[in-house]
């Protein structure tokens, strides 16, 4: 029902990038369970390793272009991960960037999010089996059709589901997306797909869409492509998100029932979440435990399987939302 492995250890730092992602967010959460009365002596019953199911490039082309996938695999993956975590300014210098500082290869990013596809699609196959699974790591929604975005490589959402669709595993599903971000590229990435149905509340302004609509060559920005369903909240509109959230959630529920449903569970609506573009949207711990379970319930009702995400979550305090979720849900999932 956890999956939880310390290999999954992803610290930007060891690769000079300046981004405020730390390994204690996953280790701290566990942690907790682990000191929980209930939870503590029951481990066995809860807590998977993570199997390090291989993912390969067929995988990926089910969600990212052949030009995109040759890139990663070739000469030009260091200036794609450059790109996908905005390493350099304008000019061309490092920006949050310090090379001399790097302990491992750039390189090894794209190793680390194979790795993260592979628990992503570990923990669908775990929903699909026992009705709920908590990966401690995924959710990497920026990443787009042709390109990486936003610190996000690669789709593991879309990957791990037509992955699962390819099996014929799964037909239909949901991704229920409540980072605080726009889940800009799952939206982009299933245009058009009608078996795989999109929610997402986010803050109404900010990255990613406070980009311009088109680029200079008049192209269409695929941040702006709809979700299924949007549900953009403005700065001091938190008291609506519970409201808007419920609304969105029956909406979706009118246009499809599917077999599983991912939920991209980012911490960072956090009014104490540390990464600058988060500030628009400031959410209690109170409200963090009500979306979860708002959006737990409702899916617990429909009977459908889950398979939760962390996505992003920035800074000291965001293993507090993630804890306090596992601490309501796991104890009622044990036999
Ligand atoms: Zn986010």
């Amino acid at each position: 029902m956890v999956i939880y492995s310390d290999a999954d250890r992803l610290e930007l730092l060891d690769y000079g990038i300046q981004i405020p992602v730390y390994d204690s967010r996953a280790r701290r959460t566990f942690q907790r369970l682990l000191d929980h009365p209930v939870l503590g002596p029951r481990r066995a019953e809860w807590h998977l390793a993570h199997g390090g199911q291989q993912i390969d490039r067929a995988d990926l082309l089910r969600a990212h272009s052949s030009e995109y996938v040759a890139r990663l695999y070739g000469g030009a993956l260091e200036q794609e991960i450059i790109r996908t975590f905005e390493l350099r300014d304008e000019s061309g210098r490092p920006y949050r960037y310090d090379p001399a500082s790097a302990r491992r290869p750039l390189r090894e990013l794209l190793e680390q999010a194979l790795r993260m596809v592979s628990g992503t699609y570990q923990c669908c196959r775990q929903a699909l089996a026992g009705g709920f699974c908590y990966y401690f790591g995924g959710g990497t929604h920026h990443a787009q059709y042709e390109a990486g975005k936003g610190f996000c490589l690669l789709n593991d959402t879309v990957i791990a589901l037509r992955k699962l669709q390819d099996r014929g595993e799964v037909r239909n599903a949901w991704v229920i997306d409540v980072d605080a971000h726009k889940g800009d590229g799952t939206a982009a990435i299933t245009r058009g797909d009608a078996s795989i149905r999109t929610l997402s509340i986010h803050m109404a302004h900010g990255w990613p869409l406070d980009e311009p609509e088109h680029d200079a060559q008049g192209r269409p920005n695929p941040s702006f492509i709809p979700s299924d369903v949007d549900l953009p909240v403005a700065a001091g509109e938190e008291g609506r998100y519970l409201d808007l959230l419920a609304g969105g959630l029956e909406r979706l529920a009118g246009l499809s029932l599917p077999d599983l449903a991912v939920v991209v569970d980012g911490a960072d609506p956090y009014e104490h979440d540390e990464l600058p573009s988060t500030g628009l949207l400031r959410l209690s711990l109170a409200q963090l435990l009500s979306r979860d379970l708002a959006v737990y319930e409702f899916l617990q009702r429909r009977g459908v399987p889950s398979a939760w995400l962390m996505s992003g979550g920035y800074g000291e305090k965001s293993w507090e939302v993630y804890a306090q979720f596992l601490e309501a849900v796991l104890p009622r999932r044990l036999p």
